[in-house]
C-alpha cells in the first residue's frame, strides 16, 4: 500500500437498508471481530424513532413501531442520493407509514413529530444517527474514541448515492476512509477464512440477498489480490418486498375472511409486517407456519397458517429476477458458470431455501457456500480494508482490491445520445480522457452534460450533473475539447474538460451537483446531532433520576409498613413525609415534565427523611 495511512482506530460498518454490523480489527486476535450492541445483538435494526419525549435508535426504536409507525424511519437507504421524483420513491411512499415529502432541489425529505413538534430530515441524516449509535458501540467495546471508518454500500449505488453515504458518515463525525462495495467487502471475508482454503486462482460468485437490495459480484481472487470482474444488482429487491407480498396476501384473506379492509390503516399494517417477517425466517426451516395477530384491527383477530409453497408462489417471480441478474453479471465478466468455483451466500434472505435451490440449480448442482455469517461478513471485509488504510496493525492480511465501477459514465452528445466515456465494469480507479469537437461555427461556450447508465438515449440515463466550458477561442465547427473522467477509490467521479489549442487551459470539475448536501448544510446537521446527542443524554440522566426516586418512595414505603411505625414518628414527621411520598407521586407522574435539579432535590429530600425513619426503627 502506498497511500497515506490514517492514525487512530477504524471500523468497518455495513450500513444495511434493514440491518447494520458494524467491525473492528483485533491484531492481537488476528482476525476482525464482530461489535454487539449495548442489547447484545451482532446486528442493529437500521430504525431510527421520534417520541413526545425521546429520540430512539436501532433495536428500541424498532420494538415501538407498530405503536409509532408514523414517526419509526427505516429504509433511509433507499431514500439516500436518490430524487424525490425517482419513480422507485414515488412507489415506495405509499407503503412507508412515515411521510416522505419534496424538499429544495427536489430532495425527499421525512416528516415526523418530534417533541410535539414536527422535523424534516433527509436520508443522510437518519443514515448518520444509525452511524453514531454504531460508532458509540465500538467506542464502548474498546473503550477508545473511533474516528476514522470504511462504509459498504451497494455495488450497484450510484454517484450521488456514494457521495450521499459519505455525507451520512460525516454528519454522524466519521471520517469516512474509504467506501467499499458490500460483495467486495464479503469476498475479503470469505477469502480470509481459513476455512475456504482459498489457494491458487479461484473464480467467486457472491451473492448478497438482504433486506432492501440485491447484489451480485464475480471476482477472481489469487494470492491475496481480489480482482472484481464484474458486478450487478438490483438496488430495489429483497426481505422487504418478500415481506411486502406476504402482508399483501395476508390482507386480502382477512378481508375475505372478515370483510374488513385494512390497508390504510398503518398500525395494523406495521403489525402485520413484523408477524409476516417471522414467518418468512420460520418458512426458511419449517416447510409450514401459522401468522397470527390478536386485534389486528377493529378488535378482529387475525390467524392465517401459510405453506413454504405458498410463500415461493407469492415471491416466484422476484425471485427469478434474481436469476437473470446472476445471469448478466456473468455474461458482463464473460465468464461461464462452469469457470465458477465458489457460490459464496451473503444477506439475510440468502437463507430463503427456494432462492438457494435455484442458485443450485443454475450452477448445475454444485454446492454453495455457506461458511461464512451471511450477516456479518460484508462487515468483517469492511473492518480488514479499515486496518489496511490504517496505521499501526501488524497481522492485518496484507490484500489488494481492484474493484469496478458499476455502471456506464459518459456526457451527452447530439441527438440525446449517451456517449460513454468509462464503460460499465471498468477497473478502479481510473481516468480517462476523450475529445468531443464543437457542433457550430463560431462556437464560444460547450455545455457538458454527464449521464450514468446503459441506454443509449441520454433521457433515459441517470443525469449527475452539467457544467458550461466556455471561453472558447472563435473557430470553424469541429474544434477540439479533450473531456476527462476520473473514478477514485470510492468509486467517486470528478469531469472536467478543457480546451488546449490557444494554450489556455480552462477546466471545471464538477463539485457539487444540486443534490448534494452542501458544507454549509453537513456542518449545520452536525451542529443538530450534537443536539440530539444532548437532548437524549438529558432524558436519560432524567429517566434515571425518576428510578431512583421512585425506588426511594418504595423504600421509604416499605420502611413505614414496619409495626408500629407510624406512632413512632412525631405527627409532624407523618405529615412530612406524608407530603413528600405525595410530591414524589406527582413528579414520577409527570414523568419527564420537571427539571432534573427538581427530581434530585427532593429524592434527597426524601432520602434523609428514610433515613430519619430507619433509624427510629432499630
Ligand atoms: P440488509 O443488508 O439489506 O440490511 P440483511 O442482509 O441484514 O439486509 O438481511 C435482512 C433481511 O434478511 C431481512 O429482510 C430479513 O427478514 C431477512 N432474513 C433474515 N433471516 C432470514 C431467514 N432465516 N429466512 C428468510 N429471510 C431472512
Ligand atoms: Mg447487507
Amino acid at each position: 500500500m502506498t497511500a497515506k495511512k490514517y492514525e487512530g482506530r477504524a471500523v468497518g460498518i455495513d450500513l444495511g437498508t434493514t440491518y447494520s454490523c458494524i467491525a473492528v480489527w483485533l491484531d492481537q486476535h488476528n482476525r476482525a471481530e464482530i461489535i454487539h450492541n449495548e442489547q447484545g445483538n451482532r446486528t442493529t435494526p437500521s430504525f431510527v424513532a421520534f417520541t413526545d419525549d425521546q429520540r430512539l435508535i436501532g433495536d428500541a426504536a424498532k420494538n415501538q413501531a407498530a405503536t409509532n409507525p408514523e414517526n419509526t424511519v427505516f429504509d433511509a437507504k433507499r431514500l439516500i442520493g436518490r430524487k424525490f421524483s425517482d419513480s422507485n420513491i414515488q412507489n415506495d411512499k405509499m407503503l412507508w407509514p412515515f411521510k416522505v415529502i419534496a424538499g429544495f432541489n427536489d430532495k425527499p425529505m421525512i416528516s415526523v413529530k418530534y417533541k410535539g413538534q414536527e422535523k424534516v430530515l433527509c436520508a443522510e441524516e437518519i443514515s448518520s444517527m444509525i452511524l453514531t449509535r454504531m460508532r458509540q458501540a465500538a467506542e464502548s467495546f474498546l473503550e477508545l474514541p473511533v474516528k476514522n471508518a470504511v462504509i459498504t454500500v451497494p455495488a450497484y449505488f450510484n454517484d450521488s448515492q456514494r457521495k450521499a453515504t459519505m455525507d451520512a458518515g460525516a454528519i454522524a463525525g466519521l471520517n469516512v476512509m474509504r467506501i467499499i462495495n458490500e460483495p467486495t467487502a464479503a469476498a475479503i471475508a470469505y477469502g480470509l477464512d481459513e476455512r475456504t482454503k482459498c489457494v491458487g486462482e479461484r473464480n467467486i460468485f457472491i451473492f448478497d440477498l438482504g433486506g432492501g437490495t440485491f447484489d451480485v459480484s464475480l471476482l477472481t481472487i489469487n494470492d491475496k489480490v481480489f480482482h472484481v470482474k464484474a458486478t450487478g444488482g438490483n438496488t430495489h429487491l429483497g426481505g422487504e418486498d418478500f415481506d411486502h407480498r406476504m402482508v399483501n396476501y395476508c390482507a386480502q384473506e382477512f378481508k375475505k375472511k372478515k370483510r374488513v379492509d385494512i390497508t390504510r390503516n398503518s398500525k395494523a399494517l406495521r403489525r402485520l409486517r413484523t408477524a409476516c417477517e417471522r414467518a418468512k425466517r420460520t418458512l426458511s426451516f419449517a416447510v409450514v407456519t401459522t401468522i397470527e395477530v390478536d386485534s389486528l384491527f377493529e378488535g378482529i383477530d387475525f390467524f392465517c397458517s401459510i405453506t413454504r409453497a405458498k410463500f415461493e408462489e407469492i415471491n416466484m417471480d422476484l425471485f427469478s429476477q434474481c436469476l437473470k441478474t446472476v445471469e448478466s453479471c456473468l455474461i458482463d465478466a464473460k465468464m461461464d458458470k462452469s469457470a465458477i468455483h465458489d457460490v459464496v451466500l451473503v444477506g439475510g434472505s440468502s437463507r430463503i431455501p427456494k432462492v438457494q435451490q435455484l442458485l443450485q440449480e443454475f450452477f448445475a448442482g454444485m454446492d454453495l457456500c455457506k461458511i461464512i455469517n451471511p450477516d456479518e461478513a460484508v462487515a468483517y471485509g469492511a473492518a480488514v480494508q479499515a486496518a489496511l488504510l490504517s496505521e499501526g496493525f501488524k497481522n492485518v492480511p496484507n490484500l489488494v482490491l481492484q474493484d469496478v465501477a458499476p455502471l456506464s459514465l459518459g456526457i451527452e452528445i447530439k441527438g440525446d445520445i449517451m456517449d460513454v466515456v468509462i464503460s460499465r465494469n471498468t477497473n478502479i480507479p481510473v481516468k480517462k480522457t476523450k475529445d468531443y469537437f464543437t457542433v457550430s461555427d463560431y462556437q464560444t461556450s460547450v455545455s457538458i452534460i454527464v449521464y450514468e447508465g446503459e441506454r443509449a438515449r441520454s433521457t433515459y440515463n441517470n443525469q449527475l450533473g452539467s457544467f458550461v466550458l466556455s471561453g472558447l477561442p472563435r473557430a470553424l465547427r469541429g474544434h477540439p475539447i479533450e473531456v476527462c473522467f476520473s473514478i477514485d477509490e470510492n468509486g467517486i467521479l470528478i469531469v472536467s474538460a478543457n480546451e488546449k489549442s490557444t494554450g489556455s487551459q480552462n477546466e471545471i470539475t464538477i463539485t457539487n451537483e444540486k443534490a448534494r448536501l452542501t458544507s454549509i448544510e453537513i456542518r449545520e446537521m452536525i451542529t443538530e446531532a450534537e443536539s440530539y446527542r444532548v437532548a437524549d443524554e438529558q432524558f436519560l440522566k432524567k429517566a434515571k433520576e425518576l428510578n431512583a426516586l421512585d425506588y426511594c418512595v418504595y423504600k421509604m414505603k416499605n420502611a413505614l409498613e414496619k409495626k408500629d411505625m407510624k406512632l413512632m414518628l412525631s405527627s409532624q414527621e407523618n405529615e412530612k413525609i406524608n407530603s413528600a411520598i405525595s410530591k414524589a407521586t406527582h413528579l414520577l407522574d409527570i414523568n419527564q415534565q420537571s427539571e432534573i435539579s427538581v427530581l434530585e432535590n427532593h429524592r434527597n429530600e426524601l432520602e434523609s427523611l428514610l433515613r430519619l425513619v430507619i433509624g427510629k426503627s432499630v
